[in-house]
């Protein structure tokens, strides 16, 4: 990736595609601004235990941002009770937002969810969700940044 590219990133507030410059950071630059569970999440792609963050539980309306560069990643219209410990979305908010990449770590084959924007590892995605799609986007609540329904009109205003 070119430093400096601009890639199309779906905003919820507009409602539009807007081309964005890329997030980029060195590890020293997302340490600060990060916490330890971020940072290890998001940057090194870490797990955190099931049922141990802070949003797989989470039932309130609203949406769900990279809690590395603030791009709108998932929708509480799309999060459903997996009963996995993670939150769980059956579709992104826009397939512009997110980026896969098959990962073969711990002898299994997955496909690993990135923000498109930043990079920042969100979680895996596998075929066993909902129908339509039958998508489960397990994410890590870590990578995320949940900002209510109505915090989002306020802003958006
Ligand atoms: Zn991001």
């Amino acid at each position: 990736m070119q430093k400096g590219q601009k890639i199309p990133i779906y905003s919820v507030f507009t409602g539009r595609t807007e081309n964005l410059e890329r997030v980029e950071k060195t590890d020293s630059e997302w340490k600060a601004i990060l916490t330890a569970d971020q940072y290890e999440v998001a940057r090194k792609k870490g797990t955190e235990p099931a049922f141990t963050g802070k949003y797989h539980d989470c039932k309130e309306p609203g949406l769900y941002r990279c809690a590395c560069c603030g791009t709108d990643l998932f929708s509480s219209d799309r999060k459903f009770g997996s009963g996995t410990g993670w939150p769980s979305f059956s579709a992104p908010v826009s397939p512009l937002n997110v980026l896969s990449a098959p990962d073969r770590s711990y002898g299994m084959v997955r496909t690993e969810v990135l923000c498109a924007r930043c990079g920042a590892h969100l979680g895996h995605v596998f075929d066993d969700g909902p129908a339509p799609a039958f998508k489960r986007y397990c994410m890590n609540s870590a990578s995320l940044a949940f900002i209510r329904r109505s915090q989002t009109i306020q802003k958006s205003v």
